[in-house]
């Protein structure tokens, strides 16, 4: 157990949970149906039609998560599209102020993502994020969607880790519903994953409204000696 951090292992999720869902929102529900539209000469509301049918088959799945399975599905690059929009790609508030503080702190900081290896590698790139984790995966490369228990079992496989002294933070329920199963006692979700749009009222699980609110959290986990 020597390679084993004294603090808990904080995991996050990457898109609207550190970085603003408004990016992604733009790439597939507006940018995508102009393309497609264009692409297959139709209207944008037949285009939007189809492409939201498309998007209710294969969510949750690891399709959903997949730019290679989106591109031959619709005929559009949406790997290119997406890194054509990279200087959209932004922060949540208090992102790094966060990151800076576990690193300070000496918590083993983790990345958890569904967006697959290409997504998660121009994401990093752009967002200058890549020296603050000890570990990087994407659910591509485990070869299950986060939404399942087999997920974290390929993953603690992968990079030993006990579910007792993890915190996940991640914006999907689905998503800590399948973490919740595998045994990781603390979850958290994000109030409101994209600047574009509104904040959720609730939640089943408790909300971090800006990042750093998780600091007071640990503080009190700390003070308390919880995972001493
Ligand atoms: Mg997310």
């Amino acid at each position: 157990m020597s390679n084993y951090s004294d603090q808990p292992t904080i995991i996050f999720d990457m898109d609207g949970t550190l970085l603003d869902l408004a990016y992604d929102d733009f790439i597939w529900n507006e940018l995508l149906p102009v393309r497609y539209a264009e692409l297959h000469q139709c209207s944008l509301a037949e285009s939007r039609d189809t492409l939201f049918q498309f998007y209710q088959e294969h969510n949750h799945t690891l399709n959903w998560y997949s730019s290679r399975f989106w591109t031959s599905k619709v005929g559009v690059d949406v790997l290119a599209m997406q890194i054509e929009h990279k200087h959209k790609v932004a922060l949540r508030p208090g992102c790094i102020e966060l990151l800076d503080y576990l690193k300070a702190n000496g918590y083993p900081i983790w990345l958890a993502t569904n967006a697959d290896c290409a997504g998660l590698a121009f994401k990093l790139e752009q967002t200058g994020l890549t020296n603050y984790f000890d570990v990087m995966i994407s659910s591509e490369s485990v070869g299950h969607a986060k939404e399942f228990v087999e997920f974290w079992q390929h993953l603690a496989q992968q990079h030993p880790f006990d579910p007792a002294r993890c915190y996940f933070i991640d914006d999907t329920e689905k998503v800590l519903n399948g973490a919740a199963k595998f045994g990781i006692q603390q979850l958290l979700t994000i109030q409101q994953p994209s600047s574009g749009k509104a904040a959720r009222a609730d939640s089943r699980y408790p909300m971090l409204h800006a990042l750093t609110d998780l600091i007071p959290l640990l503080q009190h986990a700390e003070e308390n000696k919880i995972y001493a």
